[in-house]
């Protein structure tokens, strides 16, 4: 049936690119929708776009913070495509506020997003590919789980929760012949950044040594190696993605 990568927050931005790059090395895509709204806007365009590079794909839906959403939509994927070879856990979502004036509501939101939603996909997609005996999983974190970021110890916190997940990860899966990496983007031009204040932008632009906010696609082509043969024997590692903004 050919072979299938799952991505999670596909509808937009950084994840359909991911998903149009996997498609364009031939695997059918899953593609991970938030909602059925997000089917509708955008979701069922990308599965579209993949179709038209020659691939089957198709929408998938799921609460990515939700244990048991996670549970179903992996065994629907796999209902459909008959396996997952790829897994990218890509959704997120930010709710910035100061350390002494962020709300709890902000803080565990973004936690169960961004982090919890980590674990649910890789529990639920990683017992398939244990028993399959092959799989790549990259998940998305940030440089904000690298060096923190002013205004982000939620998103921060989330973000360096998967570094420590991911290399885990990479130690119990890889008997089983499954790498785990994460991609570390930068300051990537999507709606996330720009919905930033003016000044945090233009002080985050300022520090890109190869002065320029970097693309969706710049982040497709690095998840798009780690998911290749060529880097079957690279694992538990982080890949930054931010034309030196940090170093
Ligand atoms: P985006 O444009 O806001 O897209 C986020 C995607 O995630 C949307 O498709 C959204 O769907 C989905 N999503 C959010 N919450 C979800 C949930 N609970 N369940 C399922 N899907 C959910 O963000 P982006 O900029 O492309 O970011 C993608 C990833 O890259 C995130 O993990 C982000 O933290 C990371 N990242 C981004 C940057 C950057 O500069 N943009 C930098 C570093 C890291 P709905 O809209 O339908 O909710």
């Amino acid at each position: 049936m050919g072979k299938c990568a799952l991505v999670t927050g596909a509808s937009r931005s950084i994840g359909a690119a991911i998903a149009l790059k996997l498609a364009q090395k031939g695997y059918n895509i899953a593609v991970g929708c938030h909602s059925h709204a997000s089917v509708e806007n955008g979701g069922e365009a990308i599965a579209a776009q993949c179709r038209e590079l020659g691939v089957e794909a198709a929408c998938f839906v799921a609460d990515v913070a939700d244990f048991s959403q996670c549970e179903r939509m992996v065994g629907e994927v796999i209902t459909h495509f008959g396996s997952i070879e790829v897994l990218v856990n890509n959704a997120g979502i930010t709710k910035d506020a100061l350390l002494v004036q962020m709300s709890e509501e902000q803080y565990d939101s973004v936690i169960s997003a961004d982090l919890k939603s980590v674990f649910n996909m890789m529990r639920h997609a990683g017992k398939r590919m244990m028993k399959a005996k092959h799989g790549a999983i990259v998940n998305i974190t940030s440089v904000a789980g690298l060096y923190g970021n002013r205004g982000q110890t939620n998103y921060s916190a989330a973000k360096a929760g998967i570094v420590g997940m991911t290399k885990t990860a990479a130690k119990e899966l890889g008997a089983r012949g499954i790498t785990v990496n994460a991609v570390a983007p930068g300051f990537i031009e999507t709606p996330m950044t720009a919905a930033m204040p003016e000044k945090a932008r233009d002080a985050a632009l300022g520090s890109i040594a190869l002065r320029r906010p970097g693309t969706c696609e710049d982040v497709a082509n690095a998840v798009a190696f780690l998911v290749s043969e060529e880097a079957a024997y690279i694992t538990g590692q982080v890949l930054v993605v931010d034309g030196c903004m940090t170093m």
